[in-house]
């Protein structure tokens, strides 16, 4: 499966603390840009889409640049925060694929030392019961950074979503990346692989009636391919944003090339994002 990330924001309402978006000072582009890329992208071989921020949500015209990738007939992935997704439910929900929605932890102190919205497990709860009763072919994941914050508490958060999440719903853990925001607060929130590595197997066994899915710092590198907020090609490989061009300075056989089957990234992300297949 093709996916390629478009961080349409890098605008947040969030300051998480191990937030790893690099391009936080980068400016989005303007709605009639992101229709031309979109028709471009559209006739090469991505299949879908991951919308990413940044918040996605926060850009003024989300829900148009949604209609516009559906009438191009390319599938998308929202990775939201949730915090403004009610709003938008039934304009945006009908139109996705697959939502991506954060539970780092069931308590909220947790939440708070990690710089997270305090509310995020109820919050995010709510929105999995909605789209399950009224979306249901909708798949659902729930991202969970894993850290030293959160380590410990993967087990009770793993009882709760093993009651809620569906058969074809995936549970996503992340090892903690020192990027970005988070490299600052590195020392706080850092676990090595092998630890990771362990808790995550011990998880897969004890939760094997959900689909429990997981990536490594090391399985994260050359695993992306990114359109920036101000439509730049870039590829995430030695654990940073490499830029290759300005979309609009590319032909269709120039992106083509960045997505030959044959590249070892594009057999990364295939692995990367083998739970986003229906
Ligand atoms: S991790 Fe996500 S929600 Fe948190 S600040 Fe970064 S972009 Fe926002």
């Amino acid at each position: 499966m093709k996916v390629i990330d478009f961080q349409i924001t890098a605008q947040c309402n969030l300051e998480c603390r191990f937030c790893c978006d690099s391009l936080k000072s980068c400016k989005s582009s303007s709605y009639d840009q992101i229709e031309r890329m979109i028709k471009k992208i559209s006739k090469t071989s991505v299949e879908t889409i991951s919308l990413t921020g940044g918040e996605p949500l926060l850009f003024t015209n989300i829900v148009s640049v949604i209609n516009c990738l559906k009438k191009n007939n390319i599938n998308i992935y929202l990775s939201t925060n949730g915090i403004l997704l009610q709003k938008f439910y039934d304009d945006i929900l009908p139109k996705i694929e697959t939502i991506g929605l954060p539970i780092d932890s069931i308590n909220t102190n947790t939440l708070k030392l990690i710089g997270r919205n305090q509310n995020q497990y109820e919050l995010n709860l709510k929105h999995i019961k909605y789209i399950q009763e009224k979306y249901p072919k909708i798949k659902i994941k729930i991202g969970t950074v894993v850290s030293q914050y959160n380590i410990n508490e993967l087990e009770e958060l793993g009882e709760k979503l093993s009651k809620i999440l569906r058969k074809n719903d995936v549970w996503r853990l992340y090892q903690f990346s020192p990027i970005g925001i988070g490299k600052l607060n590195e020392s706080d929130f850092f676990i090595d692989e092998d630890k990771f590595n362990s808790e995550i197997k011990r998880i897969k066994i004890k939760y094997d009636n959900i689909n429990v899915s997981s990536l490594s710092v090391e399985e994260a590198n050359d695993a992306y391919i990114f359109i920036t907020p101000d439509l730049r090609l870039a590829e995430f490989t030695n654990n940073k944003f490499n830029f290759i061009n300005y979309l609009e300075n590319l032909s269709q056989e120039e992106i083509e090339g960045v997505l030959r089957n044959d590249r070892k990234i594009l057999k990364n992300i295939e692995q990367n994002r083998e739970w986003l297949k229906p």
